[in-house]
């Protein structure tokens, strides 16, 4: 599988070309740990997920890093606004280190029901304080960063290929273009490593530096944890586009500053889950989680399954109708899952033979290998429930398939109806049932185990009882 993948950094499609044979090391902006992730974050890790699981479709071995971000950081990405983790810290009446850990445990919690897999290593920045004073140091020895005011900030004209990766026009930023709020700032555009001081009330969390006690810029983070567990240099970096022009701009000046080395060679970003064209903000408030969705009734395969629907690089706009429209496209698929299954006991086939077959799987391959075409990937699997070929060789291809999709299909129950039932189970069961209505609970698992031995697993649902082949 010859896979390409949409650069940021040159605007094109490229052959992915990994550092060393047959690995990848992925680093992926995580969460801000002082509030639920909303479903727009979590289009992102859907993304970033995809990914992952392609390139190990592929055949590389994933190194896939991400970080949590517990320090207190401002709700503007450009050194400005409120700091987020006091925020929530005083909203919800928690200490800011209780916040990080329950809103981490929350995050994680959400990415398992979305099937996300977990990083190979997922770093906390409270844990890496040291790890981000000594890039500072390095860039202060090389003549990148200035004190002034108290705070260190990195002076961006001494960096020539300063927002090279975003297109920022360098000239134009020197010139000011934004209002300026730090007077400390020599040009607009520097940004802090690190404060002691800030306009802002006392951090909860400082820590002891050369500069004196402080804490890091928000940016500093993912250099420094990325370069600890990738190396200096490495393949791939994600995010949400949000992140191009300052956090991945201001990330990039500081790396290759500190090392003098092309620090990533691929930056893939994910567009934006919108709401009614608006941008869904995790510091605005009013913002729709995983749990908003499960509380509604929606499963939250419904909401992978509609993300899937979208190209990462285009903008998906979310709303209930299109929402109930995937959870409805999905029932369908699942019905038809459900009857392959039966068809063969759920066994899928060892090896895929039917031709028909393989050619819907070199397809999928060619959607995947193409800059991650997941709404036509998904298409295929409906091609393979079509191909004239045994159920046991679809369900085969459908979980291949489902490898990088992620839709859980292997977990589908075929549960039948009692009445399809071959005879003698049948009246087990019905003696199992007279006996559990006289409350006659040790002959009724006696039954139980009866059929458990003969190879019926059954279950006793508010519908009545279901049986399943174990
Ligand atoms: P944050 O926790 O705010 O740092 O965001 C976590 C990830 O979600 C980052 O990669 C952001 O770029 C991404 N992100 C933020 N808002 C959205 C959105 N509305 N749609 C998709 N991704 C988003
Ligand atoms: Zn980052």
């Amino acid at each position: 599988m010859e896979l390409k993948l949409y650069n940021t950094d040159g605007r094109k499609l490229e052959p992915f070309v990994p550092l060393k044979e047959g690995e990848a090391g992925v680093y992926c902006c995580g969460p801000t740990v002082y509030n639920y992730a909303h479903i727009g974050n979590l289009r992102t890790y859907v993304f970033e997920d995809i990914l992952r699981r392609v390139l190990e479709r592929a055949g590389y071995k994933v190194n896939h890093v991400m970080n949590i971000t517990d320090v207190g950081h401002l709700t503007d990405d450009g050194d400005d606004g409120e700091d987020k983790m006091i925020k929530s810290s005083r909203e919800k009446g928690m200490t800011v280190w209780d916040i990080a850990d329950f809103f981490t445990g929350a995050f994680f919690n959400d990415t398992d029901r979305l099937n996300i897999k977990r990083p190979s290593t997922s770093c906390r920045a409270t844990k890496h304080i040291g790890n981000m004073i000594a890039l500072v140091k390095k860039l202060e020895e090389k003549g990148f960063a200035y004190e002034a005011g108290g705070n260190v900030y990195f002076d961006v004209s001494k960096f020539d290929a300063y927002g090279k990766m975003a297109l920022l026009d360098k000239q134009e930023l020197m010139a000011g273009s934004r209002i300026e709020v730090d007077p400390n700032k020599r040009n607009p555009q520097d940004f802090v490593l690190w404060f002691t001081e800030s306009k802002f009330e006392k951090q909860a969390m400082t820590w002891k530096s050369p500069w004196g006690e402080g804490y890091p810029g928000w940016h500093l983070e993912c250099s420094a944890m990325s370069m600890k567990y990738l190396g200096e240099q490495f393949d791939i970096h994600c995010g949400g586009i949000d992140h191009i022009p300052v956090h991945h701009t201001n990330e990039i000046a500081q790396s290759e500053a500190a090392t003098g080395k092309k620090w990533v060679n691929y930056w893939i970003h994910g567009e934006f889950l919108v709401l009614n064209k608006g941008k869904m903000s995790k510091s605005g408030g009013g913002f729709i989680t995983l749990e908003t969705l499960v509380e509604k009734g929606y499963d939250p395969m419904d909401y992978r399954y509609f993300c899937l629907g979208g190209h990462y690089r285009s903008q998906l706009q979310f709303s209930y109708e299109s929402l109930d429209s995937a959870a409805a496209s999905r029932a369908n698929l699942i019905k038809k899952v459900k009857s392959v299954k039966e068809g063969c006991d759920g066994q899928p086939a060892e090896v895929v033979e039917s031709e028909a077959l393989k050619q819907v799987i070199a397809d999928f391959n060619s959607d995947c290998a193409e800059d991650l075409n997941m709404p036509r990937a998904l298409s295929r699997l409906y091609a393979a429930l079509k191909a004239d070929a045994s159920d046991a060789q679809k369900l085969a291809a459908l979980y291949d398939m489902d490898g990088v999709l992620g839709l859980k299909l292997d977990e589908v129950e075929w549960e039948q109806k009692l009445e399809e039932l071959e005879e003698e189970l049948m009246t087990l069961i019905r003696e199992r049932e007279a006996a559990r209505a006289q409350k006659n609970f040790a002959e009724s698992d006696r039954i139980r185990d009866l059929l458990l031995e003969k190879g019926i697993a059954v279950k006793d649902g508010p519908d009545g009882t279901v049986w399943s082949r174990v």
